[in-house]
């Protein structure tokens, strides 16, 4: 937000790194004691742009390049892509605040223009994409939860599950439910405030779990059941999470077409606009980026 330029009138003794980072320090704190209350403002509305900005370009990934990839978030490389996504998410959102600042400053402002010209080295867009990636993670984000969900997995807001069998969930499990789907969302949209009660859905589905023990492969469950007319084995640990009614019905719409033997893609869920805390936009990427830049062209 607030860079300061390297200065080639600055007579300070910028030598070391840490006389460099003090150097950097007290013209941050000189700009902040100064700020005009219209200088303020319009910080505030460039720090606006990218924190817009940010949660965007994580939707958009998601919706054009992951969803029509079918890269879900129970990809074995999820945490990956999702890292990759916040990385470039976190560097677009810096240059946009950057160029939002310099085209609302006027003559008059005590905090020079952030120089975006300095996140086109590759060494600051790594420090950037690098800082967005640390702040994400201390605000506890996890990377799989910024890809699409898949309707036949815990999806990217599963947090928290029950333990479940092939029957039905019983009041007091939906009752439980009912608590986690209002904290935690929908556990493959997000949707934390939907019309009607959430659903106890099966992970893995029921009718992936009676396809596959119904197979003759579970040579376990052959044996079991030979010696008993009733095996209580069940090759598959089955859990519930709450979903709301529309990405329940996403997910009967594919296996009602998986189990009609049409072949059909893998239903994904997109959730762009559930947001939550590790969503937020800080300016710190673009404040260590300046400050590198600063410290580092000085020497
Ligand atoms: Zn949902």
């Amino acid at each position: 937000m607030s860079p300061r330029l390297p200065s080639n009138e600055s007579s300070d003794d910028a030598t070391t790194p840490l006389n460099c980072l003090r150097i950097v320090y007290d013209k941050w704190y000189h700009a902040s004691t100064n700020l005009t209350q219209s200088d303020a403002l319009r910080l505030s509305a460039s720090w606006a742009v990218g924190a817009v900005t940010f949660p965007t370009c994580l939707g958009l990934l998601q919706k054009f390049v992951f969803a029509p990839l079918q890269i879900s978030n129970s990809n074995l490389f999820a945490n990956i892509f999702g890292m990759f996504a916040v990385a470039v998410s976190g560097v677009i959102a810096s240059k946009v605040m950057g160029n939002a600042w310099n085209l609302a400053k006027d003559d008059e402002s005590v905090v020079e223009a952030a120089e975006t010209s300095f996140l086109e080295s590759p060494e600051t867009l790594f420090l950037v994409a690098g800082t967005s990636v640390s702040v994400f993670v201390l605000l506890r984000g996890k990377f799989s939860s910024v890809l699409p969900s898949d309707v036949l997995t815990p999806g990217a807001f599963g947090k928290v599950n029950l333990p479940a069998s092939e029957n039905y969930a019983t009041t007091s499990k939906r009752l439980q439910l009912q608590v986690i789907g209002k904290k935690n969302g929908c556990h493959s949209c997000g949707s934390r405030h939907i019309q009607g009660e959430f659903i106890a859905d099966h992970q893995p589905p029921l009718a992936i779990v009676k396809r596959k023990t119904s197979k003759t492969k579970h040579l376990l469950y052959r044996i079991l059941k030979f010696f008993r007319k009733k095996t209580k084995y069940h090759p598959v640990q089955q859990k519930f999470y709450p979903q709301c009614n529309s990405c329940s019905n996403v997910q009967l719409t594919y296996l009602s077409a998986v189990s009609r033997g049409l072949k059909t893609p893998r239903h994904l869920v997109t959730h762009s606009l559930s947001l939550r805390l590790y969503h937020i936009f800080t300016p710190i990427p673009l404040l260590l980026a300046s400050a590198y830049s600063f410290c580092t062209s000085e020497d």
